[in-house]
C-alpha cells in the first residue's frame, strides 16, 4: 500500500514535469519537428516443432505491416538466413530507412529445425512451403496436397498430414493476419514471382522488388506446380505476397535484396495494400477478423456473423453463430491476437447442454491426448477435429469428458466442452460441428438488457 502511494506521487510529479515541458515546447512551435525514433524491438514469435525460438525483429510503427520471411527451406537455403540477418543489421543501424507509414518485421528463419539439421524440411520431414491451406483462392491448381511436386520430376509426400498441420506454419499464419505484405525469400532460381492466383498487389510488389534487385520478374514459378505454398496462402487473403529466389545457393546477395526491399518500401502505397474489410451476408466484418474467419474455416466452422463488430476497450469483438471472435490489441503480433472468446467455460458451468457427470476428472489412460491442467482428454473424432481445426489456440483445452447432451438442434448428441467451443458429433455424416455459442451469447446478452422504454404518444 505504501509503495502504491509513493508511485502515485511520482506520477503526479511526472505529470507536472510533462506539463512544464509542454508549455516550453509551445513557445518553440515553429521549430522543425524531427520524426521520433522508430520502434526497434526483437521478440520470439513462438517455438518450432523441436522447441527452437523463431525470432522476429520489428523496425518502425506505421500502419502497413510488411513481413520478410527468410529461410523457409532450412539448411540448403541458409544464404537466405544470412541475408535476413544482414538486412536486420542494416535496419537496426538505420531504422529511419523504414518509411513512417510502414512497420517492417524480419524473420531470419521460420524453419530453425531445418536450418540446424541441414534439411529443406522441418524436423519431421514436412516441407513448410507445401503445408499451407491454399484452398481459399479461386485457383484449384495450387490447392494443398499431401503429395507434392519437386525439381527434376521428383514427387514426394512432404505436404504434411493436413493443411496448416505444422507449428511453424500456424505461427506464420497467425502473424500475417494483419499484414499488408509478405516477402518469402528462397534460393536459388534467380527470379521473383508473385502469388499464383491473380492478385494485382502481389504482381505490383514482385515487379517492384525485381526491378530494384535486378532480378528477373516471372509471373509464375516456371518449374512445377507448387501446392500449399506460403506465397499463395497469403495472396488468397489479400496480402501482397512474393517469393524472391536468390540467384545462387551460397551468396546472400545482400546489396541486390536490400535494393529490392527498398523499392517495395519506397512505393508502400502501391505495394502494401491496407487489408480489406469483408462482408458476409451483408454484415461488415473488420479486415483482420475476416481473414481469421476465412483462414480458420469460414462459414462451415464459425457460421455467419450475427451482428456488426463492436469496439471494446482494448479490441474488437464480433459475434458469429458458433463463436464470438475477439481481436485483442494487447496481443498484437502474438498467436493470440485473434481468438474465439472463451465461451465454452460459461456454457459448461451453466450446464448449457447438460453433462454434469462429464465435468468430473477423466481417466488419463482413457484418451490419447490428456491434459493434466484440466484433467480431461480428447479422443477419436473430436481429437481429429480439434487438431485439424487449430488445436488449443482456437478451441482451448477440454474441460469435460465426452457426454450425451441435448444439442442446439434439439437432437441428443455426443458432445464435449472446451474452453472456447462445444463440440457435437453428427453420426448422420460422421462430422463434428461447433455448437452455436455465439448465438447463445447474443441471446443471453439480449435477455440481460433492460426493456426498451415504450414510446408515449
Ligand atoms: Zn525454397
Amino acid at each position: 500500500m505504501r509503495l502504491q502511494i509513493v508511485g502515485c506521487r511520482l506520477q503526479i510529479g511526472h505529470l507536472a514535469l510533462a506539463l512544464v515541458i509542454l508549455v516550453l515546447l509551445g513557445g518553440t512551435a515553429l521549430a522543425p519537428v524531427a520524426r521520433a525514433q522508430p520502434t526497434l524491438r526483437e521478440f520470439t514469435l513462438g517455438l518450432s516443432g523441436q522447441g527452437r525460438p523463431i525470432q522476429v525483429v520489428q523496425v518502425g510503427d506505421g500502419p502497413r505491416k510488411l513481413v520478410v520471411v527468410g529461410d523457409t527451406h532450412g539448411g540448403p537455403e541458409a544464404n537466405t538466413y544470412r541475408l535476413t540477418l544482414q538486412l536486420i543489421d542494416h535496419f537496426r543501424a538505420s531504422p529511419e530507412a523504414v518509411p513512417p507509414g510502414v512497420r517492417l518485421y524480419l524473420i531470419p528463419t521460420i524453419n530453425p529445425d531445418g536450418l540446424e539439421i541441414g534439411t529443406r524440411f522441418d524436423g519431421v520431414g514436412v516441407d513448410l512451403n507445401r503445408n499451407m491451406n491454399t484452398d481459399l483462392d479461386t485457383c484449384a491448381e495450387n490447392d494443398w496436397s499431401p503429395t507434392v511436386q519437386g525439381a527434376r520430376g521428383i514427387v514426394s509426400d512432404t505436404g504434411g498430414p493436413y493443411p496448416d498441420s505444422q507449428t511453424e506454419v500456424r505461427l506464420i499464419r497467425a502473424f500475417l493476419l494483419d499484414a499488408s505484405g509478405a516477402i518469402f525469400i528462397h534460393s536459388n532460381a534467380g527470379l521473383v514471382f508473385p502469388a499464383f492466383c491473380e492478385h494485382a498487389p502481389s504482381i505490383t510488389m514482385a515487379q517492384a522488388y525485381a526491378a530494384g534487385a535486378g532480378y528477373e520478374y516471372s509471373r509464375y514459378w516456371p518449374s512445377y506446380n507448387i501446392t500449399g505454398g506460403m506465397n499463395d496462402w497469403a495472396g488468397s487473403l489479400g496480402i501482397a505476397a512474393i517469393t524472391p529466389e536468390l540467384v545462387t545457393g551460397d551468396d546472400s546477395e545482400y546489396a541486390q535484396n536490400l535494393a529490392g526491399l527498398q523499392a517495395v518500401l519506397s512505393q508502400a502505397e502501391d505495394t502494401l495494400p491496407t487489408p480489406d474489410a469483408g462482408a458476409v451476408d451483408g454484415v461488415a466484418v473488420p479486415a483482420t477478423i475476416y481473414r481469421y474467419w476465412r483462414a480458420l474455416g469460414g462459414r462451415e466452422r464459425f457460421g455467419p456473423p450475427l451482428a456488426p463488430a463492436r469496439d471494446d476497450s482494448g479490441g474488437i469483438t464480433q459475434a458469429f453463430a458458433n463463436a464470438v471472435i475477439e481481436l485483442r490489441d494487447d496481443q498484437a503480433d502474438t498467436p493470440y491476437y485473434v481468438q474465439p472468446a472463451p465461451l465454452g467455460r460459461a456454457a459448461a458451468e451453466s450446464l448449457a447442454f447438460g453433462g454434469r457427470v462429464a465435468l468430473a476428472p477423466g481417466d488419463p489412460a482413457g484418451a490419447p491426448l490428456f491434459f493434466a491442467q484440466t484433467g480431461h482428454g480428447i479422443k477419436e473424432a473430436f481429437l481429429d477435429f480439434w487438431q485439424r481445426g487449430g488445436g488449443v489456440d482456437v478451441f482451448g483445452l477440454p474441460i469435460s469428458e465426452e457426454f450425451t447432451g441435448r444439442a442446439a438442434d434439439g437432437g441428443m448428441r455426443v458432445m464435449q466442452y472446451f474452453e472456447r467451443a462445444v463440440f457435437a458429433y453428427y453420426p448422420e455424416d460422421g462430422g463434428v460441428r461447433l455448437e452455436p455459442l455465439g448465438a447463445r451469447a447474443q441471446m443471453l446478452e439480449s435477455l440481460a438488457l433492460p426493456l426498451a422504454p415504450q414510446t408515449v404518444r
